[in-house]
């Protein structure tokens, strides 16, 4: 389906922080915009906003005046909605409120053609509800930008119930070519990013809750293990605690209370106390001046006499960490091994290492007769990982701590040892997402591909949650999943059927 061409005209409703950004990506993608608010004078207000904005990086270089003018020109202000008859699509960014946004709908269909496509940036609110009440809600679909609109790569182009594929191409395309990563889905609750993305923040806070750690080991880990950019202790209080525990509230009662989605009181706590994050100055760290941050529990260096490693069956994923020793110097033998689930163990003399598979230390010990047993955790790259997070079995020597701690310091990782909890910390997340994922693209809200495309292109992701799922192995995904859900007791980490189905039958979520 073809784009918009640029002279079409473009319509904006709202002249706020998203409105604003909206206006001014259609501008710059070359078509005319009338931006309308109906608080008077708000619409020019920004306009000259998106001038200050754009000569900023007039300064820097990066566009120059007559670019600015340009764009600035296609850009008209209107206290009025009538100006907005002429437009060929219009986007609505106004107040979150389903009663004023269908209003502004039911007004827009009075005044515009049949045939203007008619779009809302709901973050919340449900497409197939916006449009109920309109006499052709076919025409009308999300477009979904994220927070800055100018910036961020990510749209969603979200079908209601009556939305028609020619209407969610088309938008589709047009995002396209406004140099935006476009993706289809349907309108659910939290769409695909505020859906798929809550286990980054609910896992975060269940460590911490449990005492598996402090924030800052966690944020820390997320980072150097797991390759994300800012760790969730970090990004909540940079959304802002009352913004973000409200959006997974409303996915929470939106899915009739799956306890895959439950609010925290950890949370719920710091939104009581007005802690708010960065814009109050205090969340999980506070942001007053003088403050220092704090740092991540890191152990000691260990000196100690390292033996050879000896590695008992496929190493699978963990095979670069086993090229990493090699270059530490340390010797790495093969053998054998007659486990048949894909899962290495590694041997330091009497010390067993082992990639988490869900279980906690103690458990597995107790499964498998081990006695000194250290669980690691999963890193995004083990080539390159600063970090990596240790859990022990109960029965595990001080001495064999201090040999696991060793062993990884010598291959330039900063050790962090949690409480014996299950699934650790990256495993247990990218565990989560990827579940996350997989019920989403089973439930049609969005294609896998798409799925992992949204998660890196809205919210950074260092890799799609599938594709990643895929590269560790859907069973052992499946099975980390399952001793989760065993360890707790509790629905909420219970797999995907579609992950499990995948799994039993060996297909990918990617070809
Ligand atoms: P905002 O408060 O910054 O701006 C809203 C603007 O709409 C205001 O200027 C207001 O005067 C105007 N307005 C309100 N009612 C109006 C009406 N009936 N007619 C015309 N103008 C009206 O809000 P925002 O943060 O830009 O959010 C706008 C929409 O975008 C909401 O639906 C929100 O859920 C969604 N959204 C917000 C973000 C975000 O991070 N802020 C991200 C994605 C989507």
């Amino acid at each position: 389906m073809a784009a918009l061409p640029t002279s079409a005209v473009i319509g904006v409703i709202g002249a706020g922080a998203m409105g604003a950004g909206i206006a001014q990506v259609a501008a710059q993608a070359g078509h005319s915009v009338v931006l309308h608010d109906n608080q008077p004078g708000a619409a020019k207000a920004g306009i000259d906003n998106i001038r200050r904005q754009l000569e900023k990086r007039v300064a820097k270089g990066k566009m120059t005046q007559g670019d600015v003018d340009n764009i600035i020109a296609r850009l008209q202000p209107a206290d009025a909605i009538n100006a907005l008859a002429d437009s060929r699509l219009v986007i609505e960014a106004i107040v979150e409120n389903l009663e004023i946004k269908r209003q502004v709908f039911a007004q827009l269909e009075a005044l515009c053609s049949p045939d203007t496509l008619l779009a809302s940036n709901t973050s919340s609110l449900s497409i197939t509800s916006i449009a109920a009440n309109l006499e052709r809600p076919e025409r009308m679909a999300g477009l979904h930008f994220f927070n800055p609109a100018p910036v961020m790569k990510l749209v969603e182009v979200v079908s209601g119930l009556a939305t028609t594929n020619e209407v969610a191409d088309t938008l589709y395309a047009t995002a396209s070519t406004w140099g935006k990563v476009a993706v289809h889905a349907s309108s659910t609750p939290g769409f695909i990013v505020n859906r798929v993305a809550r286990p980054f923040y609910a896992e975060g806070l269940r460590l911490l809750q449990e005492g598996a750690s402090d924030a800052a080991t966690i944020d820390a880990l997320l980072r150097q293990a797991g390759g994300f950019r800012m760790g969730p202790f970090e990004l909540m209080d940079l959304i802002g605690h009352d913004v973000n525990y409200a959006v997974t509230r409303s996915v929470f009662d939106a899915y009739y209370g799956d306890t895959r989605f439950k609010p925290s009181l950890v949370q719920q706590a710091l939104v009581e106390a007005g802690r708010l994050g960065r814009k109050s100055g205090q969340g999980f760290y506070s942001y007053h001046e003088h403050s220092a941050k704090p740092q991540p529990a890191i152990s000691g260096p260990v000196q100690a006499e390292l033996p050879p490693l000896v590695v008992q069956g496929e190493p699978g994923v963990i095979a670069p960490l086993l090229e990493r020793a090699q270059e530490a110097g340390i010797e790495v033998v093969r053998r054998e091994s007659l486990q048949q689930d894909g899962t290495a163990r590694l041997y330091l003399g009497d010390l067993v290492l082992a990639l988490s598979d869900g279980r906690c230390a103690a458990e597995r010990a107790v499964n498998e007769g081990l006695e000194a047993l250290v669980l690691f955790d999963l890193c995004l790259d083990y080539r390159s990982a600063s970090a990596i997070a240790l859990a022990a079995s109960h029965m595990t020597s001080p001495e064999a701590h201090q040999l696991a701690t060793a062993f990884f310091q010598r291959l330039g990782m900063d050790v962090t040892w949690l409480t014996d909890t299950p699934g650790l910390v990256v495993l247990r997340t990218v565990t989560m997402l990827a579940n996350e994922a997989a019920d989403a693209v089973l439930q049609g809200v969005c294609s896998a591909q798409d799925g992992d495309l949204a998660m890196q292109a809205g919210v950074n992701y260092p890799r799609g949650p599938l594709a990643w799922a895929d590269s560790l192995g859907l069973p052992f995904v499946h099975r980390t999943l399952t001793h989760l859900q065993q360890s707790y007791g509790e629905e909420r980490y219970r797999s995907s059927f579609l992950l499990r189905r995948n799994a039993l039958s060996e297909e990918s979520f990617h070809e």
